[in-house]
């Protein structure tokens, strides 16, 4: 794939981009941008489950090479990680800033200044992490950046706790869905997260079919780096909290299996250690070769290169 124009940029060009943003401000007052649809005034400054308020809090901007290696070009994936969370995990392992809102007020033209500033350091994208709950300014400040000259990609890096409206509103605004999927099971989603989201299987796996339908399966440009797509992570739980089995077998059955999967080991017990006991450890090699050699007896053909390299270093002194 050659380095197309992202999708953000007819939209602007037709002036749909700033009449959407416009339209979306008027979630905040009333919040509907998740599925919890709070209800909740945030420009009178009530809060609804994630704590946020009516503007972008963010805690950090810069190039960073952690993420997947089609991300990361030559300088790393251009990431903003915006504060507070409608999830709540209770293994996070950035508490502070999404449990606890640490980070910086700013306004979309700040914010559509910190998405140039990425581009010209080189960046092979915008990464907006845990953005949900700013959607309105994200538009509105990439409708100012698109017009002061961005043309990279957008990724929006999400936990998959969406509501349908939201995703309709990042229809040819995102390039490549990074999207999580924590928990197959009710029981485990409403037990594991702070926000008691008992329904993140279902919400989860309706935003990942509607992801898959806006921009398909992930597409390279002829340097190997991610153009369009979606990527989905999954985090592997000790004893199977986050049912890998099941959720592979639906993504086969009802998305595809040429769909990027990052298999991920990297789980870290919660800090409140003590009222989870049944997740209370790292996960096992045993637990982590299973669930690759399940998605490959699946047919899974794209799992990420890290997933795979693990995979093989893990076999090897077996
Ligand atoms: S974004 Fe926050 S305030 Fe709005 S519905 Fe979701 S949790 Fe509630």
């Amino acid at each position: 794939m050659s380095k197309t124009s992202p999708s953000y940029a007819t939209l602007e060009r037709e002036g749909r981009l700033t009449a959407r943003a416009e339209a979306a401000q008027a979630s905040y007052r009333s919040c509907d941008l998740c599925p919890h649809a709070c209800g909740v005034d945030r420009t009178r400054g009530a809060l609804g489950v994630c704590g946020a308020p009516a503007h972008p809090v963010i805690a950090s901007v810069g190039a960073h090479p952690g993420e997947e290696r089609v991300l990361l070009g030559e300088r790393g994936s251009g990431t903003i990680f915006f504060s507070h969370c409608a999830l709540r995990c209770v293994f996070c392992q950035n508490r502070d800033i999404a449990h606890d809102g640490l980070g910086r007020r700013i306004d979309s033209q700040t914010l559509a200044g910190h998405m140039l500033a990425l581009q010209d350091a080189n960046c092979p994208n915008v990464n907006l992490i845990t953005p949900t709950h700013f959607v309105p300014d994200i538009l509105a400040a990439l409708a100012q950046a698109r017009r002061d000259g961005l043309c990279i990609p957008l990724v929006y890096n999400t936990s998959s706790y969406e509501c349908e409206k939201t995703l309709e509103r990042l229809e040819d605004v995102v390039d490549i869905y990074l999207a999580d999927f924590k928990f197959s099971d009710d029981t485990a989603a409403k037990r594991y997260t702070h926000s008691g989201a008992a329904d993140y299987p279902t919400v989860a796996k309706a935003a990942l079919k509607r992801m898959y339908a806006q921009v398909g399966p992930l597409r390279l440009d002829d340097e190997g780096v991610a153009r369009r797509g979606l990527m989905i992570r999954h985090l592997i739980m000790p004893n199977d909290v986050s049912g890998t089995s099941r959720f592979l077998e639906w993504l086969k059955d009802e998305l595809s299996t040429d769909v990027h999967v990052n298999i991920m080991a990297q789980y870290q017990p919660p800090w409140d250690r003590r009222h989870y006991p049944d997740i209370d450890r790292g996960i096992t090699v045993t637990e982590f070769v299973d669930a690759v050699e399940y998605a490959l007896e699946l047919g899974f053909s794209r799992l990420d290169e890290v997933t795979l390299m693990q995979y093989a270093r893990v076999k090897e002194r077996m």
